[in-house]
């Protein structure tokens, strides 16, 4: 019988801030993948050395999969072409409204703000073609020069991707490819509305291994209608022999507005939540045992290949996010502040038009929404906060604003302290939502 208060699949944990892209604050099926350190540290002269990120958001797909609400939709090649000139222009011109009266260097990032990741997620980013991919990272490495050794992602999906593309996104600097797998189980990835077989996948992988990625993520889903435990340890199982550098393993969610959400009988057929638990913490164990570290809730890794860009959300690294409903959130002069991109697609087209248009939701976090925020992002970690970084950051103790809710939790055994870190139990990731809900301030 369940004892624990939240099971996995309840309501994922919702921030109710805007502008967030998906990966921060909620556990989405397929991560604009959208993972390794604030370090804003170093000082020059008086003023603080920190890093940036990027996100580019690309809404295309060839199609559209059953249980998708993310922004993103099938079109035509003139659609794409625009769109691609009116991202070079957002881009441009952000980076004309950001840096205003700053020092420019020749060639290289900006001294005081590196670009650590870029990060292309949708959406299908490698359904662009290779021309519109080439004008992005012109602009991008005239605008936003990315740092030596930035990570560089690309989220592509198998069916859009050929041995031409692979070969020149690499030359144009793509170093980590985030592909959507899903299931090894063709029978699966026809129900999720996936347009590729498994053996499409496994020929773009060795295509992209053979052509030197060596930082590939794979993504997998678990909680499928009529998946049992078995079908999805065998996927587990043919996924660590393939030996990707990174696994993202999310559970279906049926998101409101999507077939699979409004198809009344597929509740029925999805595995039971004791059952959903198990392939949850046999993902942990068997994923430990073939070397991969869980450093998220969701995401494991091989040493050394976290995903950089993803760690930078969870740890309030300052991020621009461009493209059709990308979300940013930007620290200046001691204020932090979420803002979005119009969802709108025409509005977007007209980017080139228009003088500065498309940014909406401005909303500037106030000092309490910054502490929340940085406990229930940062706690996604296994590693969870740093109560000294709270203190260097926020002038008060953490236990001084968390303090009962801290307490609670680690009598509980869902959370618990080691030195200055606090970090979510193996008991506590399971119920990780309802704990993140607890550590919204009054
Ligand atoms: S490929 Fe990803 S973004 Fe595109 S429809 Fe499917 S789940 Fe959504």
């Amino acid at each position: 019988m369940r004892t624990d208060p939240d099971p996995i699949r309840t309501e994922p944990f919702r921030y109710k801030a805007k502008g967030m892209n998906a990966g921060e604050g909620i556990m989405p099926y397929c991560l604009p993948q959208a993972k390794q350190r604030c370090r804003m540290k170093k000082e020059t002269g008086n003023r603080k050395k920190r890093e940036m990120e990027i996100y580019i958001h690309i809404p295309f797909c060839l199609r559209k999969c059953n249980y998708c609400d993310f922004l993103s939709f099938p079109s035509g090649k003139e659609v794409q072409d625009a769109y691609t000139l009116s991202l070079c222009h957002e881009i441009r011109q952000t980076e004309e409204y950001l840096f205003q009266g700053r020092e420019r260097s020749e060639a290289g990032p900006r001294e005081d703000l590196p670009v650590r990741s870029i990060f292309f997620g949708g959406g299908t980013p490698s359904l662009l073609s290779i021309y519109n991919m080439e004008r992005i990272i012109r602009q991008l490495n005239s605008s936003f020069p990315a740092a030596k050794g930035a990570e560089i992602s690309l989220e592509a999906n198998p069916g859009t991707l050929t041995e031409e593309k692979l070969s020149a996104f690499r030359e144009l600097g793509i170093n980590r490819l985030s592909i959507g797998l899903q299931s090894t189980e063709d029978r699966c990835l026809k129900m999720l509305g996936r347009i590729h077989t498994f053996s499409e996948f496994l020929h773009n992988y060795r295509q992209a291994r053979d052509l030197g990625f060596d930082n590939i993520n794979l993504d997998i889903m678990s909680g499928l209608p009529d998946q049992s435990l078995s079908s999805y340890l065998e996927t587990l199982r043919i996924v660590t022999e393939l030996k990707p550098d990174h696994i993202s393993s999310y559970s279906l969610i049926l998101e409101e507005g999507t077939p699979f959400y409004r198809d009344e009988k597929l509740k029925a057929r999805l595995p039971d939540e004791d059952t959903e638990r198990e392939m949850y913490e046999k993902t942990g164990e068997i994923l430990a045992d073939s070397g991969y570290d869980r450093y998220e809730i969701s995401n494991y890794a091989r040493e050394g290949k976290e995903c950089i860009h993803n760690l930078g959300y969870w740890e309030g690294v300052p991020y621009l996010g461009m493209g059709l409903g990308a979300s940013s959130f930007w620290r200046e002069e001691g204020k932090a502040m979420r803002f979005s991109n119009t969802t709108d697609l025409s509005s977007y087209l007209e980017t080139p038009f228009k003088d500065f248009p498309v940014r909406e939701d401005f909303c500037q976090l106030t000092r309490k929404e910054q502490m929340e925020e940085f406990m229930f992002l940062g706690m996604r970690k296994t590693r969870g906060v740093d109560g000294k970084e709270f203190e260097k950051r926020f002038g008060f103790r953490m236990e001084e604003i968390f303090g009962e809710v801290m307490d609670r939790y680690i009598s509980m055994d869902l959370l618990a302290r080691e030195e200055s870190r606090l970090f979510l139990t193996r008991r506590g990731i399971n119920v990780s939502n309802r704990i993140f809900s607890d550590f919204l301030l009054d």
